[in-house]
C-alpha cells in the first residue's frame, strides 16, 4: 500500500467516492485499457452525472455514449441495474453484497471492486492483473484462467487488511498493471519481490503459462443502399453480438461463395429485396477481441425498395452520429465521407 501511495496513476475515478461513478469506471475498465476508458468516462459523467440521469435516459442515448467501447451487454446491464436501483433502492447502491449480486451485470469482480472501493466492504477482487500477480507470488502452475481463482482467492483472504481494503485492492491491480506485467515484469522495482516464489526461482517469465490465442477470421459483404441523400440502415436484434446497434445491411460470406452471391443472398434473406446491380467500393478491416473481420463494401441498387419501420430507416449522412453503431460500421462511414469528398 505504501508503494501504491507513491506510484498510483492519477485517474479521474480515483478522485471520487461516489459509488455510482466508481461503478461506471469499473464496468468500463472490464476488457478495456485504462487509456481507452479515460475519455469515455469523462463524456459519460457529463452526459449522465447521476444514477437518476442514467436510469431516465433512453437506451439509444446510453448505447451512443458507449459506442466504441464494445461488449455492449455491459452497458445494457448498467442501464437496467440503474433503473432497478431507482425503483427499489431509492437510487442508492446498497452495501449488501447479496443485494448487489442480484443486479444485472454484478458478478464477483464488479461487486467486490465497487463495494470495497466505495464503502470499504472487505471483499477480495480478482481481475487479470491480480490473478497473474498472485499466480507468480505463489508460483502456481497453468494458464491464467478462472480455474486458478479458488487458490488466488484463498491467498487474498489471508492478506486482505481490515482497513483500507479499497486501496489495497486497487494497489494489487495497479501493481499487476505497472510492475508485474504480463510480458517482462519489473521484478527489480517490485515491492513484494522478497515474497515472490516465481522470482526466487527465476520463473517469473514462465508463470502463468501463455495461452494460445485463436483469432477467428470472418469475411462479410456490406450493402450501401442510397435514395437521394439518404442511406439505408437497420438495427441489429436485441440479443446476441452487437445487439441493438445500427448498421448497413449485409452478412458473412459462406465457404465457397462469391462476394456478389453473398450480397444478393443476404439482401434477400435480411430485407426480402432483390439486388439489381452492385459496385465494389472498398474494404474495411476491423479487430474485435476474439475475431478479425474483413468487410467488403458495395454500392447497391435494388429492384423495389426495402421496408421502413422502427428498425429499418433511411437517414442522412449528417444524422449517422445520432445512431449507436459498431466500430466496423463507423469505419465504413469514415470511408464513405472521404469517397464523397473525392467524388465532388
Ligand atoms: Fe511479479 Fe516479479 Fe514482483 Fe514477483 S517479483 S510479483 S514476478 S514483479
Amino acid at each position: 500500500m505504501r508503494w501504491y501511495d507513491k506510484n498510483k496513476r492519477d485517474l479521474p475515478w480515483r478522485h471520487t467516492r461516489d459509488p455510482y461513478k466508481i461503478w461506471v469506471s469499473e464496468v468500463m475498465l472490464q476488457q478495456t485499457t485504462v487509456n481507452a476508458v479515460i475519455p469515455y468516462y469523462g463524456r459519460w459523467i457529463k452526459a449522465f452525472p447521476t444514477i437518476h440521469d442514467l436510469a431516465s435516459a433512453p437506451l439509444e442515448k446510453v448505447l451512443k455514449q458507449w459506442q466504441g467501447l464494445g461488449y455492449y451487454n455491459r452497458v445494457k446491464n448498467l442501464h437496467k441495474a440503474s433503473q432497478i436501483l431507482i425503483r427499489e433502492h431509492g437510487g442508492a447502491l446498497p452495501r449488501d453484497p447479496q443485494i448487489i449480486r442480484s443486479l444485472p451485470g454484478f458478478g464477483p469482480y464488479t461487486t467486490g471492486s465497487v463495494l470495497s472501493i466505495a464503502y470499504g466492504v472487505p471483499l477480495t477482487i480478482i481481475d487479470a492483473n491480480v490473478r497473474r500477480l498472485v499466480m507468480r507470488l505463489l508460483a502456481l502452475k497453468g494458464i491464467a484462467d478462472t480455474k486458478q481463482d479458488l487458490k488466488v482467492n484463498e491467498f487474498l483472504l489471508k492478506v486482505l487488511p481490515q482497513r483500507g481494503v479499497g486501496d489495497f485492492n486497487q494497489a494489487l491491480m495497479e501493481l499487476g498493471a505497472l510492475v508485474c506485467r504480463s510480458k517482462e515484469p519489473f521484478c527489480s522495482r517490485c515491492p513484494v519481490s522478497s515474497y515472490c516464489k516465481a522470482y526466487s526461482t527465476g520463473k517469473q517469465g514462465m508463470i502463468p503459462v501463455a495461452k494460445k490465442k485463436v483469432i477467428q477470421e470472418v469475411k462479410a459483404v456490406i450493402a450501401i443502399i442510397k435514395k437521394g441523400d439518404h442511406y439505408f440502415i437497420q438495427k441489429r436484434p436485441s440479443k446476441g453480438l452487437l445487439a441493438d446497434l445500427w448498421e448497413f445491411p449485409g452478412g458473412k460470406i459462406k465457404a465457397g461463395e462469391s462476394k456478389k452471391h453473398a450480397l444478393s443472398r443476404e439482401l434477400k434473406e435480411e430485407l426480402g429485396v432483390q439486388l439489381k446491380s452492385s459496385k465494389y467500393l472498398f474494404e474495411v478491416k476491423h479487430f474485435y477481441t476474439q475475431f478479425k473481420v474483413d468487410l467488403f463494401v458495395f454500392a447497391c441498387t435494388l429492384i423495389g425498395g426495402p421496408i421502413t419501420d422502427a428498425v429499418h430507416q433511411w437517414v442522412l449522412r449528417k444524422d449517422f452520429s445520432k445512431y449507436p453503431m459498431p466500430s466496423g460500421t463507423s469505419k465504413i462511414i469514415e470511408k464513405i465521407i472521404l469517397l464523397d469528398k473525392k467524388n465532388k
